[in-house]
């Protein structure tokens, strides 16, 4: 097994904070974000989020998630990284003396953490990790998954739930070709 390192784990875990199929967002108050972030003990308790900090992290999830999705072959939505790197530009990280990277000391306690998903993301893509981090092919689940396949060829977060919904997808739109009715065939037929 390919153990997904801990930045990986705590960007897959931000990335998937919002359940696109269960129409469901943990961080969609800045309570739950607060929330969220004590549990993985990125913001100290007790601590409050901002309506205009909230906005920031939400922002900058939107982006990874474009990233990720651009990992499957989705066209990425240049708007939203565009965003999600203006959020960025106001999270600023230092170079400690020992390479490490580490959010800046000016940082109000609010934005902190995001400095420091920042860098869990960086950390990926310098070491190429960031390349196993997906975003699942099938858009009604976009479920954020880390890729074990020996080539990083998975393009479902899982194949038995989302490659074969996929799959027979793709095959019904083939057999609704093949059965496309006529033309001047009678209207009140339509609806059939
Ligand atoms: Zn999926």
């Amino acid at each position: 097994m390919l153990e997904p390192p801990a930045s990986a784990v705590l960007v897959e875990a931000f990335a998937n904070t919002v359940d696109v199929e269960e129409a469901h967002d943990e961080i969609a108050t800045p309570a739950g974000l607060a929330d969220w972030l004590k549990d993985r003990g990125l913001l100290a308790s007790p601590g409050e989020i901002s309506t205009e900090a909230h906005q920031n992290y939400v922002t900058f999830r939107a982006g990874i998630r474009e990233e990720l999705g651009a990992h499957v072959g989705d066209t990425p939505d240049a708007e939203l990284l565009a965003a999600a790197d203006r959020v960025l530009a106001a999270h600023p990280v230092l170079v400690t003396a020992r390479g490490a990277l580490t959010p800046a000391a000016e940082l109000p306690a609010e934005r902190r953490p995001l400095a420091a998903l920042a860098i869990a993301w960086s950390e990926l893509v310098t070491t190429g990790d960031a390349a196993r981090l997906k975003r699942c092919a099938e858009h009604t689940c976009g479920w954020a998954f880390w890729d074990v396949s020996k080539n990083r060829s998975r393009r479902w977060c899982s194949m038995k739930v989302c490659g074969n919904r996929n799959k027979s997808r793709s095959y019904a739109s083939r057999q609704r070709q093949t059965i496309e009715p006529p033309v001047g065939r009678d209207p009140g037929e339509q609806g059939m």
